[in-house]
This record gives C-alpha cells, structure tokens and sequence, in this order.
C-alpha cells in the first residue's frame, strides 16, 4: 500500500487548494513544498502569499492611501500637515499580513489533517516522490496519484540581469527599502503596471517601457485606451513600441537602452530597475521529463483536459500549465482534479476566468473582447455605461472609466464584460456569475441592484445593450 492516497507538489493557491479538497474528500494526503522566506523559514502559499499577489495588494493599499491624502483628500475638506511616508513600517505591514496568511494555510492544512512535508521534491517514478528536506535529509514517499503545482519564476531577460541591488524582479521591487528617484520598469503587463503604481504614488518617477506597441494588448481597445490615459494623468510614463536592449549598472545607477519605432535607439538613467517581463514555469530538480512527462517548447507541463499529464495517475495544475498565470484559476483547477480523483465528474470553465489588474482604478474583465468576437465572426451588441454618470462613483470621488457589457447580437447571451473602474475587481464577479448560469444582458437588466452602488453601473450598462439606459 502507497503511503498517501495523493501527493501534492507545490502549496502555492493550485496545490494547497487541491491538498485540502482531497483532504476534505476522504483521500490520504501529503502536500510538500519547499519555498523559505527571507529568514530562512518554510513558509506556505507559494509565490501568490509569500512574494505576488497578496504582498503587492498590501503595497498598493498602502500606496494608495498615501496618494489619496497627498492629492485627492483636500476635495473631502480633510486638512492636515505634516504627510510623510514610512517605507519601513509599510513594509513591515505587508510582512506581517504575509506572515498571518501563510502561517493560515498551516491551519488549514492541520485541520483538514493534510500532512506538510517540507524540503524540494523529485518525481522518482509515476507513484513516488523523493523528498531532500532543508537539513539535506532525503525520505521517499509513495501515493496512488501526484499533482504537481510547483508553479511558476519571473522569467529573466539577457539585457537586464538581475542583480538583485539595482536591476530587480518582481519579488525585490516589493521590498525597496526607500523610494527610488527615477524607476524604470521593463513591461506593462499586470505586474509591471502594479508595481508601477506602487512607487509612483510613493514618489518615483516611473518610466514604463513595453515591447509591444499596443498597451495591454489582450484588453478590451476601449478599456485599454481609457486606462492608458489615466495612468498616464496619475504620472506613469509609458512607452509602447519600446525594446529594451541593455541595462548597464554604473555608479549606482542603470542606463537603460531601449529602441522606440520613430525615435530610434533611446536612454533613460533610472536608481532602480524592474524587470516584470512575464513568468516562466517552475520544473527545476522535479526531474518530470526524467519519467517520462511530456514537457512543451515553453517549458509548460502537457496536460488534457482533465489536467492528466502524459503520465497516467500524475496531474499538473497552476501556473506550470499555463494558460491564465493567476491564482483563482489555479485553485480551481486543484478542486477539478481532487474531485475528479474522488470519482467526481467536475469540469472548469475556461471561458468564465476572471482577469484583473489591481492599478487604481482597477481592470477587470471576463469573456471575450469585441476584438475577439470580430475576429471569430460572431455578431454581439455592447451597452457601455460610464462612472462619472453613477451616482456611487461621484460620492466617492472616483468617476473614470466605464462598464462594456458585450452580449450575442441573436440570443443576447453575454459573451464579455469589461470594467475599468473603482472596485471592478469585486464588480466582475457578478459578470462572472452571469457568465456561470449562461445569463443574458435581459438577465441582469431585469436584476435588481442596490441604490446608490458602483453594481448599477453593470445594470445600466445591461440596458444598455438594448438602447435603454436610464441615467446616461
Ligand atoms: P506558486 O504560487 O508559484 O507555488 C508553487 C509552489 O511550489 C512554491 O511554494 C514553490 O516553492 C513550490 N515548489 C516548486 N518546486 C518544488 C519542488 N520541486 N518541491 C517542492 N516544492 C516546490 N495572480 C492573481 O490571480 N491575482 C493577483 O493579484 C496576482 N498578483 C501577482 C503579483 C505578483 C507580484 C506576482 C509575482 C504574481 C501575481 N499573481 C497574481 C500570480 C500568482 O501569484 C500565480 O498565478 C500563482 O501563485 C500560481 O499559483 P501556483 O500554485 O501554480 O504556483
Ligand atoms: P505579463 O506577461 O502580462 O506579465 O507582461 C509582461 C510584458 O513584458 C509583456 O507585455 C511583454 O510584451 C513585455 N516585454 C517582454 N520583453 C520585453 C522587453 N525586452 N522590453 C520591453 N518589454 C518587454
């Protein structure tokens, strides 16, 4: 008999999900993982609780904060003197929320009684697992089925090498300890965008340089448009078009060399320089394609479906797959599989994974673009509602952007809603609960929504779709 029924490789958001739901579901069940933190401690959650999702979240609460009383809080009548920001407290904030959420997933783990195994692991065949802990002590383990979630690294680029003082990734742009200057940030994918925000509202001046000449390529156009000119009101500067080419440290500063389409080879001397060009996935020392895993040209685990690999009893999920590199879509793939190992029939809907970009105000989407739709042929009708119209919008102050709301033009399902907003983050879900139950733009236009709230926004813009918006 196997030691466990499931070994989970991984405790970022797709394998502690899939640990717990396996556990919940009656499966003897190991989750092993080896990330430590800065002082050398395991620590759950993955790259999502310890260094993406939740810390930059953190930064941009704070960073807000600071920007509304530096710029907007004088229009509440809120005087003060005296406004300064403590970088080292605000960071020791995000360590410590950091801190209770992973410790958390401790708790879960012990309360669903999943075992947490601590050290790297390597597949060893299709039903064992050997486990080097951080003393270099080596165990190996056996189950029936192994998911693998070891997700994903930022992907470095040869003309900017990280040296972790001045040229960071992702995970050393959430720890500057003071303000940088001038900051260069290499891509305005949601990563690069976050932590843009962050130190700009802090003070930096942030220049952005993107590759590709359309600004958030896979966006809404109209959305995109409307964020752009925001971002660039709130000061980012943003260069589209923009290769970088070399990143040259001297004398504490880094020359930054990129080619811009009219202009030509171009420089910018930045203190600090972001390199947030995308992740690639992490299959370092798992030895998968040793046992025969089939791994793609991008180095992505293959899976079907179900998130089966080429190696039956062996599933993959998260970021190490592919597709969306987000956390919810990891998880719920987690909760596929551990229910399709329980005998479950459990499918995930790609379509309806929400997509969101945490700047202020925020970029949420679900579905496809109108871009898309042409593209595919399909016909569709758009409702588009703007903010400075809602009542909610103007209370708190907030009115840019606006609600596209994209329904089949014959049988008025909605095929793509997208937000640029206050709070769009919390606002597509309805969108996507919609999506969920195959709802129409009648559907929600015939939904009560509560007065005054940012929700009316999606209602108006459902009305929308049939010329029938009542306040714009
Ligand atoms: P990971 O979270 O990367 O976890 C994998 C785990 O496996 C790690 O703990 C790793 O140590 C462990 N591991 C790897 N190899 C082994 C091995 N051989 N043995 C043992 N353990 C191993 N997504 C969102 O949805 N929303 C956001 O707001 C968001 N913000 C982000 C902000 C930043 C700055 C970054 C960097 C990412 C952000 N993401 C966000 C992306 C999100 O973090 C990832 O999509 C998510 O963490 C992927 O989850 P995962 O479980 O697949 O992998
Ligand atoms: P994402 O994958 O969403 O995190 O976004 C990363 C962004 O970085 C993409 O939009 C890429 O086009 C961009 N990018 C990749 N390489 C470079 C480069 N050398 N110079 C500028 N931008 C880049």
């Amino acid at each position: 008999m196997a030691d466990y029924n499931v070994i989970v490789i991984g405790a970022g958001p797709a394998g502690y999900v899939a640990a717990i739901r396996c556990a919940q579901l009656g499966m003897k069940t190991a989750c092993v993982d080896k990330w430590l933190n800065p002082s050398g401690k395991p620590s759950l959650g993955g790259t999502c609780l310890n260094v993406g999702c939740i810390p930059s979240k953190a930064l941009l609460d704070s960073s807000h904060h600071y920007y509304f009383l530096q710029k907007q809080a004088a229009e509440h009548g809120i005087k003060f003197g005296g406004l300064s920001i403590d970088i080292a407290a605000m960071l020791a904030r995000k360590n410590r929320i950091v801190k209770t959420l992973t410790k958390g997933i401790g708790s879960l783990f012990k309360q669903n009684k999943v075992a947490s195994l601590e050290g790297a692991a390597r597949l060893t065949g299709n039903q064992a697992v050997e486990i080097t802990a951080h003393n270099g002590n080596k165990q190996t383990l056996t189950a029936d089925k192994i998911i693998i979630a070891t997700g994903s690294i930022p992907t470095p680029i040869p003309v900017a090498t990280i040296d972790n003082k001045l040229i960071v990734d992702s995970t050393g742009a959430l720890a500057f300890d003071s303000v940088p200057k001038r900051l260069g940030v290499i891509g305005a994918g949601a990563i690069g965008l976050e932590l843009g925000s962050v130190w700009s509202r802090l003070g930096s001046q942030v220049t952005i340089l993107e590759a590709l000449p359309d600004f958030l390529a896979t966006a809404d156009r109209k959305i995109a448009t409307a964020a752009q000119r925001e971002l660039k009101k709130q000061g980012l500067d943003i260069h589209l078009g923009a290769s970088v080419t070399s990143a040259t440290v001297t004398n504490n500063e880094v020359t930054v060399s990129y080619q811009e389409p009219k202009k030509g080879e171009q420089q910018r001397v930045v203190d600090k320089l972001i390199v947030a060009v995308g992740r690639k996935p992490n299959t370092a020392g798992l030895e998968a394609a040793e046992i025969g895993i089939q791994i793609n040209d991008r180095g992505f685990i293959q899976v079907d479906e179900h998130r089966q690999t080429s190696v039956p009893g062996i599933y993959a999920i998260g970021d190490v797959i592919g597709g969306p590199m987000l956390a919810h879509k990891g998880s719920e793939e987690g909760v596929m599989v551990a229910e399709r190992l329980a005998g479950q029939k459990s499918e995930m809907s790609y379509e309806t994974v929400p997509w969101v970009i945490y700047t202020h105000p925020e970029i949420a989407w679900v579905g496809r673009t109108e871009e898309q739709l042409q593209a595919a042929g399909i016909e569709y009708k758009v409702g588009q509602f703007p903010f400075v119209a809602s009542g909610r919008a103007r209370a708190h102050g907030d009115t840019s952007g606006m609600v596209r709301l994209i329904a089949d033009a014959k049988t008025d399902s909605l095929l793509g809603v997208h937000i640029f907003g206050h709070s769009a983050s919390e606002l597509i879900a309805e969108a996507v609960v919609a999506m969920e139950f195959q709802g129409s733009a009648e559907d929600l236009a015939r939904t009560i929504h509560a007065h005054p709230t940012l929700s009316e926004a999606m209602h108006e813009a459902a009305l929308g779709v049939d010329g029938r918006m009542i306040h714009a």
